[in-house]
């Protein structure tokens, strides 16, 4: 019999957040307001205590951390070519040039020694990403960045509940970024967040959210520097705002889930047939994906065809991501084919399965009994 769609990934928004919402909407004030200020003080408070500001997105986040780190044109910025394309699209944004550096296959984040090697006169700072959640050794890239004097902007996008030897991601580090897409651990439909060093940073921040303009008493009015218009509104800072006392028990559930994934997938005809697992770090990661490699080169079907075969039976996956330089925008900055052979080949084969709160456990299995099938029947070798 049909089963009910599972998709790759789903928010839980509670019917208290929704009344919180309702209640915005009546309010007579709906943008930046009382919520923003109510959901950069949680956030903060959830870092440690380090300054925290909002805006519209995550991708706005990170261009307004290069933008605070002083990085604009002629400057180059060193990241990982297997993102979601806002990573370098922002370098790109503020006039500076992205250099990718291969990653690490085991955790498919930037190799931190190919990041050292590429250090040039031009580096300006360094962009990580923590793909899945799981950050990079954050001991080695601090000392690197020390060494060097270099910036760094997290793209921790998808790491909000991750950490570093016990402490969370955005309580230490230079400045961190974080994003409240839909699909994200903690949603405020779109948004973000950065966290900066000290209140300096936080006013620039401030000002490049909204038009550079600065107050100060009746009527006085000041724009000292060129900002946008990056602010969140009041109705999805409040979305934030309802998801923030639930995110340990997000957090929590996704671990479960990734657990029984481990589980389900060991001695599984899959793994025997090549099928690669994310790392098993129970200790970092926030678990905002799990994430198999498919061993192409040994099956039948190519990526599509595997997810499309997933999808038959009533099963999302996702491609999260197709190696950024090979993307025709790149390409036609001069990035070419084997510059990055992990990069590469995970981009290609990489596959995001259903993990999201909601989920039940006997989801996982029924997703690993698909994967299982799908790989037996389209082996070339078996
Ligand atoms: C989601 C995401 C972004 C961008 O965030 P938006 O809120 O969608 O703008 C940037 N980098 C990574 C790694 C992401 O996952």
């Amino acid at each position: 019999m049909d089963q009910e769609f599972l998709p790759f990934t789903r928010p839980t928004i509670n019917e208290e957040t929704i009344a919180g919402v309702a209640d915005v909407l009546r309010s007579g004030w709906i943008t930046t307001g009382a919520q923003n200020l109510a959901f950069e003080a949680a956030l903060s408070e959830y870092v440690g205590g380090r300054p925290v500001r909002t805006f519209s997105s995550g991708t706005a986040t990170l261009e307004i951390g290069l933008r605070i780190a002083g990085v604009g044109p002629g400057d180059e910025v060193i990241t990982s070519p297997l993102s979601w394309v806002a990573t370098s699209n922002t370098i790109l944004e503020v006039g500076a040039t992205p250099v990718f550096v291969d990653i690490d296959p085991r955790t498919r984040n930037l190799d931190l020694n190919l990041l050292e090697q590429a250090i040039a006169p031009r580096t300006k700072a360094l962009m990580p990403v923590y793909l899945a959640g799981l950050p990079v050794d954050m001991d080695r890239l601090y000392a690197i960045a020390r060494q060097h004097g270099l910036r760094v902007i997290e793209d921790a996008a998808q790491a909000l509940g991750s950490s570093w030897r016990g402490q969370r991601i955005g309580a230490i580090g230079d400045l961190v970024s974080f994003s409240f897409h839909a699909n994200k651990n903690l949603t405020s439909i779109e948004g973000g967040a950065l966290v900066l060093n000290d209140e300096a940073e936080a006013c620039l921040a401030q000002k490049y959210r909204l038009q550079g303009v600065t107050r100060s008493g009746f009527d006085g009015m000041e724009v000292d520097v060129l900002g946008g218009k990056f602010n969140l509104s009041d109705v999805a800072a409040r979305v934030g705002l309802g998801q923030m006392p639930h995110l340990a028990r997000f957090n929590e559930q996704r671990r479960e889930l990734a657990r029984h994934y481990f589980e389900c997938f060991a001695n599984s005809a899959a793994v025997a047939l090549g099928v690669e697992l994310p790392p098993d770090d129970f200790e970092h990661t926030n678990w905002h994906m799990f994430q198999i490699v498919l061993p192409l080169p040994t099956l039948k079907l190519d990526r599509a065809g595997f997810m499309a075969e997933l999808h038959a039976r009533g099963i999302g996956s996702g491609a999260h991501y197709p190696a950024i330089h090979l993307f025709k925008l790149y390409r036609e900055r001069g990035f070419t084919l084997n510059k990055f052979p992990h990069a590469e080949r995970i981009g290609a084969s990489i596959l995001t399965l259903p993990l999201f709160p909601a989920m039940r456990l006997a989801d996982v299995k029924r997703v690993v009994t698909a994967v299982n099938e799908i790989c037996e029947h389209s082996s070339l070798t078996h």
